[in-house]
Parts: C-alpha cells; structure tokens; sequence
C-alpha cells in the first residue's frame, strides 16, 4: 500500500509499567470523512489513497512500524482523585518526527475497549469527533497550542449514547500525550523508578533544557500560564480542566464539551457535566495554577531533599498567578492595539469587559470591531460603549491607527457553538458541506469572511446552545 507513515516510535520503549501494547478494534465499514492534507504534509505522511486512509485511520489496518498501545494515567476529576484512568478509547499508534523537528504522537480515538475501559465502550460518536475536528484545527490557525486533527472516519457502526448515534474515530497528533496525570498514577503508587524514569521522558520530549525535575515543573508552569492567557483572550472554555486533561507539552487537548463564548460573561458555563461551574470562563486561571499544584506534588514524591524541593516548588506554582495575568495583559493589550505598557492599563481592559457583560456584548464581534461604528451595536447601552471609547482613545494618542493591529489579533470569525451542532446535525444525515465550509472559513480566522457572514454573527435566539455535551 502506498500509504506510509514515517513511525519513529519513543514511549513504546519505555518500561511495561507505562503502557498496555494495544491493537485498535477493527470497524464493520469504515468510511473516510475527513483528511487533513497539509497536516499530513508536515507530518511527512505519503497519504495514499482515500480507501487506505479509511482502513488505516479507522484501525482496521495498521500501518507499517506502528507500535499500538494504550498509556495509563490517573487524574484529579473535577477536584477528585482517581488513581486509574488511561486511554480507555484512544490508541498511540506511534510517533513522527514533522518536518519542523518536532516529535509527534499519533493516536485513534474511538479505536475500540482497551484494560484502561472501565464501563466505557470505547468508542466515539460522529458528533464530538467533528467537533474536535473543527475547532482543533481553529485553535491552531488561531495561532493557540493544540492538538491537531488528521482525519475522521465513520465506522459504520451505531453507538448508543442517549440514543443510536453513528460511529467514529478521530485521528488526533500531539506533541505527546503526557498529563499531569501521567506523572500523578506513578507518584500515588509511590512507584519512584518510573516515576522519575517519566520525568527524563518528558524533560527530554518537550523541555531538554530544564534542570530535574523542578526544572520540569517550571517550564510546564509557564506554558500553561501562556496557554490559559490565550484561551481567555479568544473566549475559549475548555469545559473539563482535569488533571488528565492538562497536557504536560502546554498544548490544548481533550475537545469534550467545549465552548466559545458568545455573549461575554465571566462566569459562564456551557459544559453539561460542569454542574458546579468549576471550570467557568473566568475560573479557568485558577483551575490552571490547581492543576500545577497537583503537578507540583507528583513530581516532589522523587525529590531526596524534599523539604528544600517543597519550598522551590511552592514558589513556582505561587508564581504562576502573576505569570498569568501578565501573559492575559500582553494578549489583551494586543487585541486593544496598544502598542506599549502603561500603569492603567490593566483597568481600562476590565473596565470594557464589565460594560461587556453589563451589555450582552458579544465577546469576539466587539473586540473585532474596536474603533470601528459597528462596535457600539454590540452594546444595548451604546453609550457605554463610547464613554469607553474615548478614554481608549485618549490611551493611544499618538499611537498609529488601530484597525490593522486590531484586526490582526481579533479574529473575525470562531466555531461558535449553533455552528457546530448544525454542522454535526447536516454530517449526521450525511452532508459535509457544513462541515467544510466552516472549516474553511475558520483556517484563516483574522482575515474578514465575507462569504461567511452567517458564520460570524451571534446565534438567533432560538439557535442558541445553553449546554454541550462529550
Ligand atoms: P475524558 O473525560 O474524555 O477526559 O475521559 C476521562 C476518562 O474516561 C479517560 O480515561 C477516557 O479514556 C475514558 N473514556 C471516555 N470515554 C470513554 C468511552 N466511551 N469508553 C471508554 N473509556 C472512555
Ligand atoms: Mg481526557
Ligand atoms: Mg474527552
């Protein structure tokens, strides 16, 4: 077959202790519905044909030098301790070198039960495989670490959920799949040799210039700081921040019930299974330092001089707070298009998403219309729109005109979530157009769409989504 993928596989020399080798389960019929051409370039994949991409990235066929396997892991689940998670539905098939020099992991899921299963069926439906097809691969255009999308398939297959839904399997890269998770299964079992054998692992993966393990600890710190500072400033709510979910390279992973704002509230919540609203728009920074902390305290169970490792540890997870808001003031500052750092600054920002929330702004129209007549709709006060106005335009005197920095840092366009389930719904009864036009229009977010006005604009009232579903 001319299909090839270059698999030059890392994790599956790691110790038994890491891993359970794991072929995926073969599907009655599967059908390719997604193949992500420059992805597959970067990853110096030979993309053969549409029929071998359907065998291969629905698992019915594996490709020459895979070496399939499920990871275990453990994770804190929306504040609580479960010391036996692991890829209960997803396959590693292996790893490529991309042509940037990056290592990245290629993995199933939906591929099928594995030991790591637990009640699940360990499959997938169309529904949330789209889903993180699209707005994966929105993040990234919109320049956020992520994971990636590959391709999708359907198996032919009817799943239950709350209904018969159809089956499929989403190919996933990453630049790995370590969680603070992977660290905390080793650190509960008090298993030390693994335990600092995965921190080697993960220093030389994503960090070869930390020092040990807190060398380790610091590097992730920063880059979830970065990453929760980003999310915040596209009005990205991840929905399930577990420990298992929180990737130690800093990209984004995990695409369940996630959501993009579209009305701006600090304490919204879309998630269905986020009773309590703990993982809330505005409580996404602390979350994110909480989950360092649980880093933090797997990664200390090696450490011979604890209590010298327990004092540096806690200085860089108390860091991480000022990390974040000095990361969310670069990126908000940026999408304000000013140009430099003042003293009040901070207070200008928060003083536009208060009049936002007070005026059921929308949160990704209005910062894309900043300085522009169209921003002041967004308000129901409009007013409170130009009494802010002026004081921004006050801040920029002498300072170049904003529209062009304005417009390179809000985008135009986000997978809004009425979006997304009608894409779903028309995939569902078996047109993709809705699909591939989003996923178009979304590949170049900062640029205007005026062939997608639709997709750009808020949700009617009867299109709004309240809730989302994994
Ligand atoms: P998540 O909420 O997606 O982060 O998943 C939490 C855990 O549940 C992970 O160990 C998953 O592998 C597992 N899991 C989620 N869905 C399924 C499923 N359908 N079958 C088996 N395991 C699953
Ligand atoms: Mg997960
Ligand atoms: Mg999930």
């Amino acid at each position: 077959m001319s299909l090839h993928i270059p698999f030059d596989n890392s994790f599956a020399r790691l110790p038994g202790t890491f891993f359970t080798a794991q072929r995926p389960q073969p599907v009655a019929a599967p059908r390719l519905v997604a193949f992500n051409t420059d992805l597959a370039r970067l990853l110096g994949i030979d993309p053969g044909t549409a029929e071998e991409q359907a065998e291969v990235f629905a698992g019915n066929r594996l490709p020459e030098g895979a070496a399939p396997l499920a990871q275990v892991y453990a994770g804190h689940q929306f504040g609580q301790y479960n010391p036996q998670l692991g890829d209960g539905r997803a396959v590693l098939l292996g790893e490529v070198v991309d042509r940037d020099g990056t290592r990245r992991d290629i993995q199933l899921k939906g591929a099928g039960r594995t030991p790591y299963s637990r009640g699940g069926d360990g499959r997938a439906w169309l529904g949330p495989v789209l889903r993180e097809y699209v707005v994966s691969e929105a993040m990234h255009a919109l320049g956020i670490p992520t994971t990636r999308a590959l391709a999708a398939v359907e198996t032919g297959e009817i799943i239950l959920r709350d209904g018969p839904r159809p089956g499929a399997v989403l190919t996933r890269v990453a630049a790995s799949h370590l969680r603070v998770g992977s660290f905390q299964f080793f650190a509960a079992r008090g298993d030390l040799d693994s335990l600092s054998r995965l921190t080697d692992y993960a220093i030389a993966r994503h960090y070869p210039g930390a020092a040990g393990p807190m060398g380790l600890l610091r590097a992730v710190c920063a880059a979830q700081a970065g990453l929760v500072a980003q999310w915040m400033a596209v009005g990205f709510i991840h929905g399930v921040m577990n420990t298992d979910n929180a990737a130690i390279s800093g990209e984004t992973i995990d695409y369940g019930p996630c959501a993009f704002l579209d009305t701006y509230h600090p304490q919204t919540v879309y998630s269905s299974i986020d009773r309590y609203g703990r993982y809330a728009y505005d409580r996404q920074p602390d979350i994110a330092v909480w989950n360092m902390a649980q880093l933090a305290t797997a990664l200390l169970q090696q450490m011979e001089d604890r209590e010298a490792a327990v004092e540096e540890a806690t200085e860089i997870v108390h860091a991480m707070p000022t990390q974040i808001h000095a990361a969310w003031l670069t990126r908000f500052r940026a999408k304000l298009a000013l140009a430099d750092a003042q003293e009040g600054d901070a207070a200008l920002i928060s003083e536009l998403l208060a009049r936002m929330a007070a005026n059921q702004a929308d949160f990704t129209n209005s910062f894309r219309a900043l300085g522009r007549p169209e921003a002041r709709d967004q308000f129901t006060d409009p007013t409170a729109y130009d009494t802010w106005e002026a004081e921004w335009r006050a801040r920029r005197r002498g300072q170049p005109d904003p529209l062009p920095l304005i417009a390179a840092a809000n985008p135009a366009i986000i997978p809004r979530n009425h979006r997304i389930e009608q894409m779903i719904e028309a995939a569902v009864a078996g047109d993709y157009a809705p699909f591939a036009r989003l996923s178009t229009a979304l590949s170049t977010p900062f640029d205007d769409q005026p062939g997608a006005a639709d997709l750009c604009r808020p949700p009617l009232p009867d299109e709004v989504v309240e809730a989302t579903f994994c």
